[in-house]
């Protein structure tokens, strides 16, 4: 069976879809179906009721954090985002939601969506993943065109609406981490560098 919530370390995991924009060469996605004993790989896309029927099941205040961030881009599926994190806030007001995306957002959604999710989300680490379009292009292989560059929109966008925003990358032999952290540092945001994992 597959697994909409999942946990790693003391972070809870929401796994709200599988489709993405990006095929990322690095993507856990490539190699395993499943983190841990988990198995991510969506038979079907849940409903926001199904999602909180799940978070009903659990003690969401053993938790640090709440994080979307499952084998896919959480933003294709804005709304579900929004009322899962809704009902996660009206529950626990202080319990941190943190989003992790490709930022492509805004494309694919065809508006600015950071007004719609800034009530409800603490947090948002932006898949960065190289120095320039060229690079991300080949590491990325978006979907549509120009996406580095609504990439560093979405970054730029974000610092306006939501708190705690940082560019990662995952930290590949082909990737100029040093030009990428000075990217994040000249956008003002943090700075992640990820590992290059086949399975956790
Ligand atoms: S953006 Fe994330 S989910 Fe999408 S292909 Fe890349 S690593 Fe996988």
């Amino acid at each position: 069976m597959s697994e909409i919530v999942y946990c790693l370390g003391s972070s809870l995991y929401l796994n709200i879809t599988n489709r993405c924009t990006n095929r990322c060469v690095f993507c856990i996605k490539n190699f395993t179906d499943q983190v841990g004993n988990k198995r991510l790989v969506l038979d079907r896309e849940p409903s926001s009721k199904e999602i909180i029927g799940s978070l009903n099941k659990i003690d969401l205040r053993t938790y640090k954090e709440v994080v979307f961030c499952g084998f896919g881009e959480p933003l294709i599926r804005v709304e579900v985002v929004k009322s899962v994190s809704r009902f996660i806030k009206d529950m626990f007001p202080h319990l941190p939601i943190r989003i992790d995306t490709n930022g492509h957002g805004n494309v694919f959604n065809q508006r600015n969506i950071l007004p719609e999710i800034a009530p409800y989300i603490d947090a948002i680490s932006i898949s960065l993943n190289a120095e320039d379009k060229e690079k991300y292009d080949k590491i990325s292989r978006p979907v549509f065109s120009d996406a580095y560059n609504a990439v560093i929109e979405f970054i730029k966008l974000s610092k306006i609406y939501i708190k705690d925003v940082a560019a990662s990358v995952v930290n590949l032999p082909t990737v100029d981490i040093e030009r990428c952290e000075k990217i994040a540092k000249d956008l003002g945001v943090k700075f992640k560098v990820r590992e290059f994992v086949k399975s956790l």
